[in-house]
């Protein structure tokens, strides 16, 4: 099964970690894993879940509830003892600096938050520049207590063989096809066979192949950011627009999907998770809705949204739907809601 916790859907990968989850249940973990394979196959995915099952606060159950405080706040990359080091974004090159570790050692030197076990990943970890890797070196060496790390690659022959020399490898393979095709298939997703192909057996490759309605969402982006650049008055042609079209519940789903992906990276900028962005091209109207929208406004306006789908299951008048959303978002945004996409 693909879906082992809340918010976390782990293919193929399960058997190899299995060892892992039960040290961690247990609380014997290794002070230092090396996760390396190919790229969106899985590794980051089975940190978390390490990370997760080591401070789940429940008892039962081979993988973490899903339901404590812990599981929550984890899940949603708002609790403090799941550090992630990814590339700054500010960098053209990817990398991570000197002083990404610094603030890293920093934040290890204090105790764990609320946490039996803390955990530091590092993705990936050959990004890491000389300087850096070799102030990671010490901390390495004598790990902080109760506090593991997991360093990520797919090019351990990068790698610093003082890096290999501390870790414990973990080995994640390509997810088989007949695993992988029937996971794309329960998400509806077209030609399963030739995506999975395709990514070379990585789920991650295979969902962004998958997503062919990527083009319609950018489309649906550029008059959405378009509406909300100007006034009342464009909003209700906006919403006077989508309630003509032929298909009219189907594109104010579609509007909403979109609204719901641009609160959720302004969540994860909030969160210093730019990593984790859809609109990754846009970090700059991310920035200006994440100054204004957190945490009150886009807690509102998913609450919105939510309530939106629901009154749209009964029938309410699209167009007075699209107009109250907007016209709500507008407000929310305040002189936010004038940035632009790049
Ligand atoms: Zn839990």
């Amino acid at each position: 099964m693909a879906r082992v916790s809340d918010g976390i859907e782990l293919l193929g990968q399960t058997a190899r970690i299995a060892p892992l989850l039960e040290r961690a249940r247990s609380g014997r973990l290794h002070h230092c894993y090396l996760f390396e394979g190919p790229p969106s196959v899985g590794k980051h995915t089975a940190a978390e879940l390490l990370a997760r099952t080591a401070a789940c606060t429940a008892e039962q159950g081979p993988f973490p509830c899903g339901q404590c405080l812990t599981c929550k706040q984890m899940l949603k990359g708002i609790h403090p003892d799941l550090i992630q080091v990814v590339p700054d974004p500010k960098r053209k090159s990817g990398t991570i600096g000197v002083e990404q570790v610094r603030e890293l050692i920093r934040k290890v030197r204090l105790r764990p938050y609320n946490a039996s076990w803390r955990t530091v990943i590092i993705d990936p970890i050959d990004a890491l520049m000389p300087q850096a890797a070799n102030a990671l070196l010490k901390t390495l060496e004598e790990p902080p207590p109760d506090t593991g790390f997991v360093l990520i690659t797919s090019r351990v022959s990068s790698l610093l063989p003082t890096v290999l020399s501390r870790s414990q490898r973990v080995r994640f393979a390509a997810v088989a096809e007949k695993e992988l095709v029937p996971w794309l298939n329960s998400k509806q997703l077209p030609d399963a066979e030739r995506i999975a192909r395709l990514s070379l057996g990585c789920p991650g490759a295979a969902l962004a192949l998958g997503e062919g309605g990527l083009e319609a969402m950018d489309q649906v982006r550029a008059e959405l950011i378009s509406v909300l650049n100007g006034d009342i008055p464009a909003v209700i042609d906006a919403a006077e627009a989508i309630s003509r079209t032929k298909d009219a519940k189907a594109a104010l789903l579609l509007w909403l999907a979109v609204l719901e992906t641009l609160l959720r990276d302004t969540v994860m900028w909030a969160c210093d998770r730019e990593d984790a962005l859809i609109h990754s091209d846009q970090p700059k109207l991310i920035d200006a809705w994440s100054g204004v929208l957190w945490p009150g406004g886009a807690g509102r306006l998913q609450l919105l949204i939510d309530q939106t789908r629901q009154r749209m299951l009964v029938n309410v008048n699209n167009r007075l739907l699209v107009e109250a959303l907007l016209s709500s978002t507008l407000r929310e945004l305040g002189p936010a809601s004038r940035a632009r996409l790049q």
